[in-house]
């Protein structure tokens, strides 16, 4: 396995499961690649940037059980909004079925008018009836297909770009229709608890304990600081890999888990050359994603996370709040509503406050200097959170991840490769590869259960890892029925 992030991790769990020796090479310190933290130089762990994930992400919430992850994770079910005039509205489920459980929150949404609900409700019956795939949205952006719908200008800025470009991290002129929509089926339409957000209760890289464990007890080897330099090929055949330091390991069968842009420095040139069989890499785009951490000598805020509507920063997640959230029950299912801002804020330290700010798709932050981002942020702060006007800023630190994710373009599928590739014996993981879904930890897990199934499949055990999504339920569950049919 070269490259221990959430792909490379999900399909060495899996192997080792089925009794496989599986090797993995790891190029950094720490293991989850993208999805992970370190320590900066005063000593205070943060994360790459915040991570989340949601109810509809099955595959991640099955690697998190296996590796004894699912603990430290927090579910809540409970979304909160704040708009430039300071109004703030909240999100959640009621007793309706599906997809008609979140109508009453989305009624009482104080940021949108009459006219904006009802062209945003038009659209989303449009999904649910066609069972989360309306027709006509093939090489449509997702901008496209909203302005179809009638959508008002008010609606998309302040309702579907706010969840789209967090989700996808890409702007919407640049978001294929078909990932979009999918994403509101899944998280929002089809099932009660697909939009739950489940958010780490423990800095990123203490999710992995568990994996190294599952990979050792069972003979394999985790190697850190052991990058890979060359994958060789020999007629078509996966013939070893060349370590940094020279060295050479061979095996039987080989899973590249590394980033795309990698891959293509590791392979022979030809493979990706123009008309080579993995030329598409070569055109997979990136999009940018920058965090800012804040530390304050009080407590600015009581709500354990906030999108903004209307500001450059578009998450604010309270991490002094979320880290004081403690063990949770598991897998148990479902909005935890106790840890809103009752219990848990009593929990959080009675001085000194730390938050994440999140911006994706931060094109226009990239040329920006590190001041100038804080003082951005700090302004957008002010209006929504006025405690932070009076408060001192202890520490800040902005991260840019600049290739931080593919973007999910129109017609990006057909430059993704799926996991079993044109070598023998070589297979690819990674949030790029063919996944059906956009570049998340889901994807990636989804990317690894898939690769290790293909593995298995060539020597003749084949074995099913790929967990099934929620099931549809309500409305939601008759309308999914009755596509299927008619397919
Ligand atoms: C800033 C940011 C915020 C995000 N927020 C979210 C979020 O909230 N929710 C969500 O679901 N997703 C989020 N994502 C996306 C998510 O992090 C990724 O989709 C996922 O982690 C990708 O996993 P991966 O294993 O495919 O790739 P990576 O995590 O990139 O793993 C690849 C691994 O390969 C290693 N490697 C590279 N080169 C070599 C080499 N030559 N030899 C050996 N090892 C090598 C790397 O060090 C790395 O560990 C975010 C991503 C970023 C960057």
């Amino acid at each position: 396995m070269i490259g221990g992030g959430l792909a490379g991790l999900s399909s060495a769990v899996a192997l080792a499961e089925a009794g496989i020796h599986v090797r993995l090479f790891e190029k950094r310190p720490h293991l989850g690649g993208r999805a992970t933290s370190y320590t900066l130089p005063d000593g205070s762990e943060v994360d790459n940037c915040q991570h989340v994930t949601l109810g509809c992400c099955t595959n991640l919430a099955d690697f998190y059980c296996r590796v004894g992850a699912d603990k430290k994770i927090r579910s809540y079910g409970r979304l909160y909004f704040a708009d430039k005039q300071g109004r703030r509205s909240t999100i959640k489920s009621s007793v309706l079925p599906p997809p008609l459980h979140m109508a009453p929150s989305f009624a009482a949404f104080c940021s949108l008018t009459i006219a904006d609900k009802r062209s945003i409700a038009r659209a989303m019956l449009a999904i649910a009836r066609a069972g989360g795939h309306p027709s006509g949205v093939d090489g449509a952006s997702m901008l496209d297909w909203l302005h179809r719908m009638g959508q008002t200008p008010a609606a998309i800025e302040r309702f579907w770009r706010v969840v789209l470009v967090s989700a996808l991290d890409e702007e919407l002129a640049r978001i294929s229709a078909r990932y979009g929509i999918d994403v509101f089926w899944k998280a929002f339409l089809g099932s009660r608890k697909g939009y739950c957000v489940g958010i780490p209760t423990v800095p990123l890289a203490d999710l992995y304990d568990g994996c190294r464990e599952a990979i050792v007890r069972r003979g394999g080897e985790v190697r850190l600081r052991t990058g890979v330099r060359e994958i060789r090929v020999h007629h078509d055949q996966f013939a070893g890999a060349v370590l940094e330091d020279g060295s050479e390991a061979s095996a039987d069968a080989c899973i590249a888990a590394v980033p795309h842009d990698v891959l293509q420095n590791l392979l022979p040139p030809e493979m990706t050359a123009n008309n080579g069989p993995l030329e598409g890499l070569r055109h997979l785009k990136t999009s940018p994603i920058t965090g800012v951490h804040l530390w304050f000598d009080r407590s600015v805020m009581t709500e354990p996370f906030l999108t903004l509507l209307d500001h450059t920063t578009q998450w604010i997640f309270n991490k002094s709040l979320l880290h004081a959230a403690g063990e949770t029950n598991g897998c148990a299912e479902g909005p935890m509503e106790g840890a809103m801002t009752g219990s848990t804020a009593d929990a959080a330290p009675a001085s000194g406050q730390y938050l994440q700010l999140v911006i994706s798709a931060s094109y226009d932050l990239v040329p920006r200097s590190r001041q100038e981002i804080i003082d951005l942020c700090l302004r957008d702060l002010a209006g929504v959170l006025p405690a932070t006007r009076e408060a001192k800023l202890v520490k800040a630190t902005v991260i840019k991840e600049v290739n931080a994710t593919f973007s999910p373009e129109p017609g990006v599928d057909r430059w993704r490769p799926c996991q079993a590739s044109p070598v023998q014996n070589l297979f690819f993981a990674g949030d790029w590869t063919s996944t059906g879904w956009p570049a998340t930890m889901e994807g990636a897990v989804r990317s690894g259960y898939l690769a290790a199934e293909a593995v298995l499949a060539a020597s003749g055990k084949p074995r099913k890892f790929l967990q099934p999504d929620l099931p549809c339920e309500g409305l939601s569950k008759f309308w999914a029925r009755r596509r299927e049919n008619r397919r």
